[in-house]
């Protein structure tokens, strides 16, 4: 997942990350051994689930550690967009997992095998713990992405309740198949959670506007400037999710001088910068200057 940071908070953020990656490859690594001893595909599905979560907070907690390399000769828009295609990985490699799932799944709907229902009672409460945890930390988050990243722990935290309460009848009724059957809800949710992330990340790779920049508000903002008589060639797009870059032409009305077009340009920044534009490049024109962007 894609963080944004500034200074001070940056340490402190890459060391909750990095507890956060191996407490959770820990637990993905003591549900798989886990879920094979009891026999219960549910576990399973849950662990693969959690080795999706443990993946994107290996690439965050290791784009956060090379951010600041900043640009190079050959990606001069430094590092930014590399965690879009560690995203796109992740997902390739949850969408090979679901494919595992439902091919252990499916049989077991067909010819339901009892897993140990205690096994999985002591596995989905360890689930609950370790998720419920982790969500106790994330909450009092401020960022959007914070707050979106505490709301997945949270649907987690409901998994495994409901893989908890699914164990807990198992142990007390003969009903095998609910084994499968929860397998497939996770499977469900996991593949969800998958085309959702895959088309926010083919979205930035498309070179989209991000749905939060308000580009026809921002060129109305523009053109009550003084002295700008017209905006064109207006292009919008985001490295990561959270860094955006805009270029724009701004056509000054007649006899505006360079020292007045500067005062002009901090002004159109700043509108642009509250509007969540990180990168502005601004190319100014006179009115009697032809420009083949003019119509773009
Ligand atoms: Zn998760
Ligand atoms: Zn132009």
């Amino acid at each position: 997942m894609p963080h944004h940071h500034h200074g001070h908070e940056h340490h402190h953020d890459v060391d909750n990350i990095k507890t956060a990656f191996f407490l959770n490859i820990g637990f993905t690594i003591v549900e798989i051994v886990g879920g094979i001893y009891v026999n219960s595909v549910a576990i399973i599905s849950d662990a693969i689930h959690d080795l999706g979560d443990s993946l994107s907070l290996g690439v965050s907690w290791y784009f956060q550690k090379i951010s600041h390399r900043g640009r190079t000769n050959t990606f001069s828009y430094g590092f930014r967009r590399f965690s879009v295609l560690s995203a796109i990985i992740n997902s390739v490699v949850l969408l090979a997992g679901s494919v595992f799932i439902l091919v252990e799944t499916i049989p077991r709907l067909l010819h339901p095998e009892q897993p140990n229902a205690q096994g999985m009672i002591i596995l989905s409460v360890l689930g609950v713990i370790v998720n419920g945890a982790a969500v106790l930390k994330t909450r009092k988050g401020k960022t959007v992405n914070e707050k979106v990243v505490s709301l997945h722990l949270l649907e987690d935290v409901l998994g495994w309740v409901a893989v908890l309460i699914g164990s807990i009848v198992m142990s007390l009724t003969d009903f095998p198949i609910l084994d499968p059957i929860l397998s497939l809800l996770i499977a469900g949710y996991i593949l969800f959670n998958v085309f959702r992330n895959l088309k926010t990340s083919l979205k930035i790779i498309l070179q989209s506007i991000p749905p939060e920049i308000d580009t026809i508000e921002l060129e109305k903002q523009l053109k009550k400037i003084q002295n700008i008589n017209q905006v064109h060639d207006m292009h919008t797009w985001t490295m990561d999710g959270n860094y955006h870059v805009m270029t724009l032409h701004l056509v000054l009305a007649k006899g505006v001088d360079l020292v007045a077009g500067a005062e002009i340009k901090a002004q159109a920044r700043a509108i642009l910068k509250a509007g969540d534009i990180d990168h502005v490049t601004i190319e100014l024109e006179s009115p009697e200057e032809h420009c083949d962007l003019e119509d773009c």
